[in-house]
């Protein structure tokens, strides 16, 4: 007789075949897994801090005790001293047209760097690392650029990042067109 003593203690029916009115989710649709066992990487924090913490003053996440702007919502933090805000396309022009003496360095730091750069100028070395710092700075995002130097977040204007893109490409394209332009000139050359 256990059919009359199991009220109560029925295991739910097989998802699917759940009564309308539940507030089932739709067939197909996994129900939501209890908060603590979410899938890692599902909605997890972008970026938990491993160090000393603190909490975004603007929108309360969990953000790394140093830094100076909040990666999550892009506030400036009041509690972190800031150096002055160094201006990304500025240091981008610096590093494409003046990288090879390091003067990019000696505007955003360390200036260490910007002197070794000074003293092995002579070596073409540094003119090539400082057009790979442009790239680089170039791919980086604005958050990115004001947390690690310094100042609000300030949109850079895209069209001069565009222009600068182009700039720091112009090198590249040069060297696709010499080369195209000798390719064409071979036959000449054999006849
Ligand atoms: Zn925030």
């Amino acid at each position: 007789m256990s059919g009359q003593q199991d009220w109560g203690q029925q295991p739910p029916p097989p998802p699917g075949q759940q009564p309308p009115g539940w507030g089932a989710p739709p067939a197909g649709q996994q129900p939501p897994p209890p908060s603590g066992q979410q899938t890692p990487g599902w909605g997890a924090p972008p970026s938990v801090p491993v160090g000393p913490s603190k909490y975004c003053q603007s929108c309360g996440a969990v953000i790394a005790a140093s830094a100076p702007v909040c990666p999550n919502c892009g506030a400036r933090q009041a509690d972190v001293v800031y150096e002055e805000p160094k201006n990304r396309p500025i240091a981008i022009l610096l590093a494409l047209f003046l990288g090879a003496f390091g003067i990019h360095r000696f505007y955003v730091g360390p200036i260490a760097w910007g002197v070794a750069y000074l003293v092995f100028f002579w070596t073409g070395i540094p003119a090539f690392l400082a057009w790979l710092e442009a790239i680089y700075w170039l791919s980086r995002s604005d958050v990115e650029w004001a947390q690690k130097y310094g100042g609000p977040v300030r949109e850079a204007n895209g069209c001069a990042i565009g222009c600068l893109w182009v700039l720091a490409l112009l090198p590249l394209i040069g060297l696709l067109f010499l080369g195209g332009l000798f390719v064409l000139a071979i036959p000449f050359a054999v006849a």
